[in-house]
């Protein structure tokens, strides 16, 4: 099962890639309690940490949302063809993100709205795709909702240069500029409310607009947290940030803070890039959290994939 029901919203996970990013968990969250990755390794490997080389696994997926009839991605990946010198495992991919997209049941014409959490890398590549030479918005009929810190963190004429050997060359110019220039953007600023179930607020720390979508559906809840974590260590140590935190003190305020509300209101975390289950309920644990239950979704099984959601 690719797909719940929370309420009157679907949520369903489109696979864009699944495996390792290259890093260990020193370098991927350095200073995360290196206890915390051997003592629950038995649960983390292989979905969260690969068994053989001990480097960190990580999804690539979006999140489509069918609320009040329409069709909502959050997040749209690495994307195809995109030049990436920096970052060689998502330089040039060629996936069939589309074609898993389309099994979902929807194609690019008709998606309504694209949330980017932050604008990152891995999370707006498929905002663009490329016709001849150029970048063109992949989702001709879509708004794309993208926070206004971040867009105006990375725009260039602000002054923006990447740090050689990371951050976000070309990103801006091959992803998010052309839909903004294609007139298809809003750049929202402390919140924004999408429907009568989804709401968008800020929660900066990983980037300056950094964000969350509340769902709220009759009563379930759940919240997407993009970035917020990229491991469930990070629910287990949620003073563990990531390598690519631009404001880490922040990064762990804002985890906190939203692992707490979720945890007090019974609600779904739903991160950009857990593999196994893709999302998990938390409880409360001293002044740290548990993980109480993992979402029903696939494990990621690239063969069954096309045919389990046809
Ligand atoms: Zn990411």
């Amino acid at each position: 099962m690719n797909q719940i029901t929370l309420g009157d919203v679907t949520v369903t996970r489109v696979w864009e890639y699944f495996g390792p990013v290259d890093m260990k968990p020193d370098v991927f969250f350095p200073g995360s309690p290196p206890e915390a990755w051997t003592e629950n390794a038995a649960w983390l490997e292989p979905h969260f940490l690969d068994s053989q080389t001990q480097i960190v696994n990580s999804a690539i997926q979006t999140w489509l949302l069918r609320s009040g009839g329409k069709n909502i991605l959050i997040d749209t990946g690495v994307g195809n063809h995109k030049e990436r010198p920096y970052a060689p495992v998502w330089s040039h991919l060629n996936t069939d993100f589309l074609g898993n997209l389309a099994r979902a049941g929807v194609l690019p014409e008709e998606v309504d709205i694209v949330i980017n959490s932050h604008l990152h890398i891995d999370h707006v590549g498929w905002n663009t795709y490329l016709d001849g030479k150029a970048w063109v918005p992949t989702f001709p009929n879509a708004t794309y909702l993208m926070p206004k810190r971040d867009f105006d963190f990375w725009n260039p004429v602000n002054g923006y240069k990447p740090l050689l050997g990371r951050g976000n060359q070309n990103v801006f110019e091959d992803s998010v500029a052309p839909v903004h220039e294609a007139g298809m953007s809003v750049l929202w600023e402390d919140s924004y409310t999408i429907d009568e179930n989804l709401r968008l607020d800020t929660a900066p720390g990983h980037t300056p607009g950094s964000s969350v979508v509340t769902l709220a559906s009759g009563s379930d809840r759940a919240v997407f947290v993009g970035d917020m974590l990229h491991n469930p260590v990070q629910i287990i140590e949620p003073d563990s940030n990531s390598c690519f935190c631009e404001d880490p003190a922040g990064a762990k305020a804002t985890r906190r803070r939203i692992l707490g509300w979720a945890a007090d209101n019974n609600a779904l975390v739903v991160p950009a890039h857990l593999g196994g289950q893709g999302a998990a309920e938390v409880s409360r644990d001293g002044n740290k959290f548990a993980i109480k239950g993992w979402a029903p979704f696939d494990l990621y099984a690239p063969a069954e994939t096309a045919e389990s959601t046809l």
